[in-house]
C-alpha cells in the first residue's frame, strides 16, 4: 500500500541575494537554471505520485524565494499539482519580487495564503539584513495581494536584531499591524553557523542580549493579543481561523513530503533530506537516481519526543497520555507556574513558553 501524504512542501532554492543571517540552502538562479529546475521538480512530483497516495490538504511553496519564479515557470509547477484542491495553499513571497502578473498566476493556481518575508519596517535594519525591499514596499505589496483577492496574508518579522532598541521593534510591530495581516510570525534573530552574522557575533562585534529578547517577546505577546492575533505557537500569531494548517501539521508530528533540493520529508519511520545541490538534484532526477540523503529511522520514541517538544510550543500543548512517565516533571512545572493541565492536555503558561526549549529537554 502506498503511504498516504496530506502535506506537501516544495522548496524553491533561488534568492536574488543571500541574506547574511540565512542558513537555508539558497542561491541565485539564471533563467536557464530556473527552467531546468522546474522541469526536474515536475518530474520529481510525477514520480512522487506513483510512490505515494497524495491526498493533499496543504501545499507550501517555501525557500528560497518562490516569488522569484516568473508567472510562466510557477504555472508549470502548478500544472503538476492542479488536480489537488488543498484547503491551504501557501506561497512565500519577498516584497521586492511580487508583480501583478505573478499574483494573478498564484490566484489562478489556487494559492490562498501568502507569507510575506517583511522582517522589518526599519530602513536601516532592512539594509543590515541585506533585504532587497524598502519599508514602503511592504504595504504596497500587501495592497497588490489584496487587489488580486488574497485574504489570508502572513507577515514574517524578526526581533532582537543587533543593537535593536525596544522602540524600533515597537514601531515595526505597529507598522505591521497597520497592514492588517491575518497571521504574523515573529522570530528572535538566531545566529546560524557559517553565516556572516555568526562571524560578527563570534568576533565580538555583536552580543546577544537575553533580557532584551525576553522583553521584546513579552511586548509582542501583549501588542498582538490586543490586536486580536493569538499566539497559537511561540513565534506564530493568528486571527481566529487563520492558523497555518501546514505548520500545525509539522508541530503535531504528521507525515509530510518535501520536494526540491534540500527539502526534508518524514514518512512513517523514515526521514530524509533531498540532495542539497540544485545541479546535482537536476542531474539525479534526469537519470532517475535516488535523491535521498541523510536518511534516518524515526523510532516511536523519537516521534513521541518530537511531539512533546513541538506540542509544548503550541497553544494546544500535548496530550497528558504522552507524558505519563514524567509525572514528577509535570507536577513540578505546574507548581512552578510554568505549565497547566487543561482537560486532558498539558499546556505551557506564558512564563513557561519563554523557556519552552529547556522545559522540552526535561521530557527527553
Ligand atoms: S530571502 Fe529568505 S531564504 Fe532568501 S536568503 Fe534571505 S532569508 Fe534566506
Amino acid at each position: 500500500m502506498r503511504p498516504l501524504i496530506r502535506h506537501l512542501y516544495v522548496h524553491i532554492p533561488f534568492c536574488a541575494k543571500v541574506c547574511p543571517y540565512c542558513a537555508f540552502y539558497v542561491h541565485g538562479g539564471s533563467a536557464g537554471l530556473q527552467k531546468r529546475f522546474v522541469a526536474a521538480l515536475r518530474k520529481e512530483l510525477s514520480v512522487a505520485r506513483e510512490k505515494f497516495d497524495l491526498q493533499l490538504e496543504t501545499i507550501y511553496f517555501g525557500g528560497g524565494t518562490p516569488s522569484m519564479l516568473n508567472a510562466d515557470l510557477f504555472l508549470m509547477i502548478a500544472e503538476s499539482l492542479q488536480d489537488f484542491k488543498p484547503g491551504e495553499f501557501t506561497l512565500e513571497a519577498n516584497p521586492a519580487t511580487v508583480t501583478e502578473a505573478k499574483t494573478a498566476a498564484w490566484k489562478w493556481a489556487g494559492v490562498n495564503r501568502v507569507s510575506l518575508g517583511a522582517q522589518s519596517f526599519d530602513p536601516d535594519y532592512l539594509k543590515l539584513l541585506g533585504r532587497q525591499h524598502t519599508p514602503e514596499d511592504i504595504p504596497e505589496t500587501i495592497s497588490l495581494l489584496r487587489g488580486a483577492g488574497f485574504a489570508n496574508i502572513n507577515i514574517d518579522l524578526m526581533f532582537s536584531l543587533p543593537m535593536m532598541k525596544d522602540t524600533t521593534w515597537d514601531r515595526t510591530l505597529a507598522a505591521a499591524l497597520a497592514c492588517h495581516p491575518q497571521h504574523l510570525s515573529a522570530y528572535a534573530l538566531s545566529y546560524e553557523e557559517d553565516t556572516p552574522f555568526f562571524e560578527r557575533l563570534q568576533s565580538g562585534e555583536w552580543k546577544t542580549d537575553e533580557e532584551r529578547e525576553i522583553r521584546m517577546f513579552n511586548s509582542t505577546l501583549d501588542v498582538l493579543r490586543e490586536a486580536g492575533l493569538d499566539a497559537y505557537e511561540i513565534s506564530n500569531f493568528a486571527k481566529h481561523g487563520f492558523e497555518s494548517v501546514h505548520n500545525l501539521a509539522y508541530w503535531r508530528g504528521e507525515d509530510y513530503l518535501g520536494v526540491g533540493p534540500s527539502a526534508c520529508s518524514t514518512i512513517g519511520t523514515q526521514r530524509w533530506k533531498n540532495i542539497e545541490d540544485t545541479e546535482a538534484y537536476i542531474c539525479r532526477v534526469d537519470r532517475d537516481e535516488c535523491l535521498r540523503t541523510e536518511i534516518e529511522i524515526v523510532t516511536p520514541e523519537i516521534r513521541q519526543r518530537e511531539r512533546i517538544m513541538f506540542g509544548l510550543r503550541t497553544r494546544e500543548g500535548v496530550d497528558l497520555s504522552l507524558v505519563t512517565e514524567h509525572g514528577n516533571t509535570v507536577c513540578r512545572l505546574i507548581e512552578e507556574g510554568l505549565a497547566q493541565s487543561l482537560g486532558k492536555r498539558l499546556v505551557l503558561t506564558p512564563r513557561g513558553r519563554l523557556v519552552a526549549d529547556s522545559i522540552a529537554e526535561q521530557f527527553c
